[in-house]
């Protein structure tokens, strides 16, 4: 089979042509200027421009296109709002970037049997909001939830703080509609039998096929919640506290480590009243029946003094609820005050190896010269080190690589993995052979070709081509792959 990688596509007016047939005139991006608005997502160490941006209404839109780029062999990428941080809806100048922003409706919303229906550029919070007066809420929720979509969140499994208690996306995903490279829609349901296609499907960074529309399911939002801030003298601290409350058979909804740089500049942003002394704090929350709550949040509160927290705080009212929450996540954000620019990395340990992890990221930083803040799902041991760095500067990106790759090796020497909710993308593809052997590689490969024979969809994210796709292309080594995912913006 010839490999679309190999050749360069040209994408002639007839091309975008056939495009606008399908979407219409306004649903085609083709100047330059429009170009670069898309050249890259949340991911600040690669970009690409793609060769076309297109902007479907309908999964029929969307089956219309596959079918088209088939035809004319030229490689599909899905993208929803583009703040993925693993580069993972990069597309490149001969591929076509399908964007699904305009596919934000929600289609049906069954309260007797708490589900709702959506199409998959519906953004996160929305689907929260269609149902909160019914009492209802969706309960992944990403940081970026204002802004991220269900199909973003879809493809790259995406965790938030309250994943804690109520798992990630693929816990909420009752059904989806897919379309495959080759234009056939089909629908994937957790009540089929046989196989778990629909669980193949979420986590699979768009990469064997384009998720259109989605039926979620719904969570009562809980009666009561109490918000404790657990004030500690140093990032130390915080961490040893995080299998303190756990060990302790209490479920928190969220539990979340927050630095003092990230403190300062959320504080320098919005005025919220952090505390200005701490060098980090733990954000916690338990939720429930209103019977019970008070005490399991007064045992928190013991564990934690106990523990060496030099204070714990409550949230009085909503308010300073909200005011907690947005110092979590809006954090990151703000570190724009502090440099540049800021890679977000993303690798697991073992709840009880976090603090031992974090002093790692301590030295990383001292050996590379990076400054480098923490903001992180504690609970799920989660880490999020966030680099700081200014892109222009080319021996400052390299030791950025370098000490991203570093962080990743320590979380997985701790029994952790490369990713605990922002996927591979183009960022981790070089590592992946610290947790997966060439058979296992292979394998996932062999998956890939089932639903993507001709490597159309996606390609070059989340698996390296070569292998049983491409079998006349060698698999590429760490350095090369390093080479061709980790090219920088020359003029976006
Ligand atoms: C400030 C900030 C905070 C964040 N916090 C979190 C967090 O708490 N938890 C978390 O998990 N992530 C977080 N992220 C990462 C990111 O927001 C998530 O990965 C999110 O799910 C991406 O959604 P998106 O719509 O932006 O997708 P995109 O970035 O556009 O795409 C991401 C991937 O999904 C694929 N894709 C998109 N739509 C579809 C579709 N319909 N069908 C098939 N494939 C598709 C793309 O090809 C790409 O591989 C954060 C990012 C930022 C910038």
């Amino acid at each position: 089979m010839e490999c679309v990688s190999a050749i360069l596509r040209i994408m002639d007016k007839s091309f975008v042509n056939a495009l606008k047939r399908i979407v219409g005139e306004d649903g085609v991006r083709e100047t330059d200027a429009q170009k670069r608005v898309y050249a890259g997502d949340a991911y600040p160490l690669a970009k690409a421009t793609p060769g076309v941006i297109v902007l479907p209404s309908t999964t029929q839109d969307v089956a219309a296109i596959m079918r088209l780029c088939q035809e004319r062999q030229i490689p599909v990428v899905p993208r929803g709002a583009g703040t993925g941080l693993a580069g993972g809806s990069l597309a490149h100048e001969n591929e076509v970037l399908l964007s699904l922003t305009r596919m934000n409706r929600i289609l049906s919303v069954d309260i007797p049997n708490r589900r709702l229906r959506a199409q998959t550029g519906c953004v996160n919070t929305y689907l929260t909001k269609a149902v909160a007066a019914e009492g209802l809420l969706y309960a992944p929720d990403p940081s970026s939830q204002s802004v991220s979509t269900l199909g973003g969140n879809i493809a790259c499994n995406s965790g938030g703080p309250h994943t804690l208690k109520y798992g990630v996306t693929i816990n909420h995903i009752l059904a989806a509609q897919v379309v495959l490279p080759d234009g056939e829609i089909i629908e994937l349901s957790a009540e089929d039998a046989g196989y778990d296609l629909l669980s193949l499907i979420v986590g699979s960074e768009g990469t064997l096929g384009i998720v259109t529309e989605a039926t979620v399911r719904l969570v009562p939002a809980p009666a009561a919640i109490r918000t404790l801030l657990a004030v500690c003298n140093t990032v130390d601290d915080a961490s040893n506290l995080v299998s303190a409350v756990i060990a302790a058979g209490i479920l928190p909804a969220a539990l979340e480590l927050i630095d003092r740089t990230i403190l300062d500049a959320v504080e320098a942003a919005y005025h919220l009243g952090l505390p200005s002394q701490a060098g980090a704090v733990l954000l916690m929350e338990v939720d429930g029946p209103e019977a019970g709550i008070d005490r399991q949040a007064e045992r928190i509160k013991e564990l934690c003094l106990n523990g060496g927290a030099i204070r714990v705080d409550f949230a009085k009212d909503k308010e300073e609820r909200l005011k907690l929450w947005t110092a979590r996540k809006k954090g990151v954000g703000t570190l724009g005050r502090l440099a540049p620019s800021s890679a977000t990395q993303d690798g697991v340990a073992p709840r009880t190896k976090i603090p031992g992890v974090l002093r790692e990221i301590a030295l990383v930083a001292t050996k590379y010269n990076l400054r480098i803040a923490n903001v992180f799902h504690a609970g799920d041991g989660n880490l999020h080190p966030v680099v700081l760095f200014d892109e222009r500067d080319p021996d400052e990106v390299q030791r950025v690589l370098d000490a991203g790759g570093d962080i990743l090796r320590a979380c997985v020497a701790a029994g952790g993995s490369l990713s605990g909710e922002h996927g591979i993308g183009v960022e981790k593809q070089e590592f992946l052979s610290m947790v997966f052997s060439p058979d296992s590689l292979d394998t996932m490969e062999k998956v890939r070709s089932v639903f993507n024979p001709e490597g159309l969809l996606n390609p070059n994210k989340m698996l390296p081509m070569g292998g049983t796709c491409c079998p006349h292309l060698p698999r590429p080594d760490d350095a090369t792959l390093r080479a061709l995912t980790h090219t920088k913006a020359v003029a976006v």
